[in-house]
């Protein structure tokens, strides 16, 4: 019984040793956490810029806004409505400067459903789509160049996840969309909390400018001024208590807060 058995303890022992060799370290590791700015237009009059976002979490990418679309890449200035645009460079020839392909996005995040924040969404039909309920409700009774960059979730039945309320994206609270509503109906922001740099909230549209922002104005043209009051009201107070750094997506002075692409913060 003895000799039958000392195999088995021999083994058991081995197994024991191997845990304990392991480190900790490779056990519970949190998955690595980084984020870029990415250009996404400007905005010729109004010298405003229009900035996208990479998230890595782990082995898992997402984009936050999609910019202006694809198709406006490396041309002249266009006009699109009353807005003098231009667009230097595509997301997805950003990505291939980190070696992504758009089959490597596993999600694509939209603050809202404006026209510069969705149009590079038909390069990633694969993706799981997030977006705020109320924006995506709207939809339908918008303008049909818009609902038109939706049509792989709309159309295609590619997953989307419609955000009610807030979302932490990989269940472990270092990527929550939060609502912000007011400029659109299902309007979010975006809090990332990093290893070294701490939290990052980034606005959407809630302000266009850090001036803006000093001054807790509400822009013209919000859907629900009042809403937009109260989301401003949750935004301010989130900065002053996570002491996070607040980037303005429309603000070309912000993009100097952030390290110049293809480096990120992390
Ligand atoms: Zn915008």
């Amino acid at each position: 019984m003895f000799s039958e058995g000392f195999p088995m303890r021999q083994a058991l022992t081995v197994l024991a040793f191997l845990l304990l060799a392991t480190p900790q370290s490779a056990l519970a590791q949190p998955p690595q956490v980084r984020l870029w700015t990415l250009d996404c237009g400007a905005f010729l009059a109004t010298h405003e810029s229009d900035e996208c976002y990479l998230i890595q979490h782990g082995d898992r990418y997402m984009l936050w806004d999609l910019g202006l679309g694809e198709e406006l890449a490396a041309r002249p200035a266009q006009m699109v409505r009353k807005y003098q645009v231009a667009l230097v460079v595509s997301l997805r020839q950003q990505l291939a400067m980190l070696s992504l392909t758009p089959e490597k996005i596993d999600y694509v995040a939209v603050s809202h459903s404006h026209f510069d924040h969705v149009g590079q969404l038909p390069a990633f039909p694969h993706a799981t789509l997030l977006i705020g309920k109320g924006d995506w409700d709207a939809l339908p009774t918008g303008r049909p160049e818009i609902a038109e960059r939706f049509k792989p979730w709309s159309e295609g039945g590619a997953p989307k996840i419609l955000v009610e309320g807030d979302k932490d994206v990989f269940g472990d609270g270092t990527v929550v969309m939060f609502a912000t509503p007011g400029h659109t109906p299902g309007h979010h922001s975006l809090l990332v909390t990093l290893k070294n740099a701490g939290p990052v909230m980034l606005s959407g549209d809630l302000y266009d400018t850090q001036q803006q922002y000093h001054d807790a104005t509400v822009l013209p043209g919000n859907a629900d001024p009042a809403a937009t009051r109260a989301s401003i009201k949750r935004f301010n107070e989130m900065a002053a208590s996570l002491h996070a750094m607040v980037v303005i997506t429309h603000d070309p002075a912000d993009m100097s807060k952030m390290p110049l692409f293809p480096q990120p913060l992390d």
